[in-house]
């Protein structure tokens, strides 16, 4: 029977989602979804000063944001838990032990101080700095007399292989020689474990096949592969995803704008949109088509298609991809999501008048649901205000007068006020001034709105109705 294919997306909670983390988590998921495995979340809190709960919390509300679902985890045991690092130590002891009974692990009692000087003596001599071995060969009875002197050691993994290879799905056959890897530190002085020993650790006793993960633990990797071998296990598979780049090649940081995906909730991305958006960071279809749903990433994903090559994220696509996403919501759901950001604006959307058609006339100009926190302003507020000098003065330019006074000349109350009186208005402004076209439209544009682009202007009059209008155009030739 074929083995269950199961992944696991390992965060270590000191900080919201990264992107580039959601992204690994994206790839964990889909390919176990793909493959009807399960998707199984650790947290790997072993860095005491930097876990925190809030961090923790934050990165599983984000991840259930994004849809990204767990089968096994802190909050759903399964057979493989516990799921967090910190109420694991007893089991990374027993692993330590079994190391130490085999000849493969030894207590080291240098001091920080000591290795960093050694280290910066190889570095002077232009060697690459790695543990010496100096504390491998001591005899049992000096290490009991360190020990017994109270001298704190750490304990590390004894290196005798001269390389370590294996191969990537991503990246193909990849060796690393003895000679960069050095003796490393698998216990800590306070007995906490070093990422790369609870991380072999957890993924073999939980059963991980595939570790899908960023390249830039590439260089963990030919560590934890002895860990494997050491212990007699099977090495799962490993596929480690290329970087994400800004747009000008640099490592994605916060110089390029947001970086967590609690940041692109906030500013009003659609999960859906982040989740196709980040799959196409470093994969791609087979029909290069790009707006893709969830269930066709699940049905399509494959690393044959993940490129080796970093990818760059570009945020105009990002926007591009969110506006189609809700271009294709209904109005209704659209009005329901939008309703957080205006509320953040001191008002709901069930407290403005008209709300559906507006959110039906500004769906398309929408990149992100808090764009609707400015663009609604023409609707809610009482007064014009001019978003720029060159609006203001070409509104109030002698020449637009006739064309308010037409305008107003035009308006009754006992019209229905609508899109077809508004066009016929204009049609017989532009007739009684002889002004035509975007001479007209213009004026009467900023005069209602304050701005020089915008949505169907009738449409916009309709909204705003008959007497707010009257009164705007009418502040134009007062004003
Ligand atoms: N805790 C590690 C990280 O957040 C996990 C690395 C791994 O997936 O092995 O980078």
């Amino acid at each position: 029977m074929k083995k269950e294919i199961r992944t696991r997306f390992a965060p270590s909670p000191t900080g919201h989602l990264h992107i580039g983390n959601g992204r690994t988590a994206l790839m964990n998921w889909l390919f176990a979804r793909h493959s009807g495995g399960k998707f199984i979340l650790r947290i790997e809190d072993t860095d005491r000063e930097r876990s925190t709960e809030t961090s923790e919390i934050s990165i599983l509300e984000d991840l259930k944001w994004l849809g990204l679902d767990w089968d096994e985890g802190p909050d759903r045991q399964g057979q493989y838990g516990p799921y967090r690092q910190s109420e694991r130590m007893g089991i990374y002891r027993e692993y330590i032990e079994k190391l130490n009974d085999a000849g493969k692990a030894y207590p080291c009692f240098c001091t920080p101080e000591e290795l960093e000087n050694r280290r910066l003596q190889m570095l002077a001599k232009g060697q690459s700095p790695k543990y010496d071995g100096r504390c491998r060969e001591l005899d049992k009875t000096e290490r009991e007399r360190l020990m017994q002197a109270g001298i704190k050691s750490s304990i590390r993994f004894r290196v005798d292989q001269d390389e370590a290879d294996f191969k990537d799905l991503i990246r193909g056959h990849l060796s690393f020689s003895k000679e960069t890897l050095g003796d490393f530190v698998l216990l800590r002085p306070d007995n906490t474990p070093v990422y790369n020993f609870a991380c072999v650790v957890d993924d073999h006793t939980m059963d991980i096949t595939h570790i899908i993960r960023g390249d830039d633990h590439i260089s963990n990797t030919p560590r934890q592969f002895l860990l494997y071998q050491a212990f007699g296990w099977t090495t799962p598979l490993f596929a480690h995803i290329p970087m994400i780049l800004g747009k000008d090649r640099e490592r994605l940081s916060k110089r390029h704008g947001a970086t967590s995906v609690s940041q692109y909730r906030e500013l009003g991305y659609l999960p859906e949109a982040l989740v196709n958006f980040l799959s196409l960071l470093g994969w791609s279809s087979e029909s290069g088509e790009e707006i893709l749903s969830r269930k066709r990433l699940i049905d399509e994903f494959d690393f044959n298609r993940v490129s080796k090559a970093p990818s760059v994220f570009d945020v105009e696509k990002l926007k591009w991809m969110n506006g189609v996403y809700i271009r294709n919501l209904d109005v209704d759901t659209l009005t329901d999501l939008l309703d957080p950001f205006l509320k953040r604006e001191d008002f709901s959307s069930k407290a403005i008048d008209k709300i559906k058609p507006i959110v039906a006339l500004l769906q398309d100009k929408l990149e992100n649901l808090s764009a609707i926190q400015e663009k609604i302003k023409i609707f809610t507020r009482d007064q014009v205000i001019f978003e720029s000098v060159e609006a203001k003065t070409m509104v109030r330019s002698s020449g637009t007068r006739p064309i308010m006074k037409a305008f107003l000349h035009e308006m009754s109350p006992n019209q229905k006020w609508d899109t077809e009186t508004f066009a016929r208005i204009m049609k017989r402004v532009q007739d009684q001034t002889g002004v035509k076209g975007k001479q007209v439209w213009m004026p009467v544009r900023i005069a209602l709105t304050g701005q020089m682009h915008g949505p169907d202007l009738s449409k916009v009059a309709e909204i705003l109705g008959y007497e707010k209008c009257q009164r705007f155009i009418r502040n134009i030739l007062n004003g």
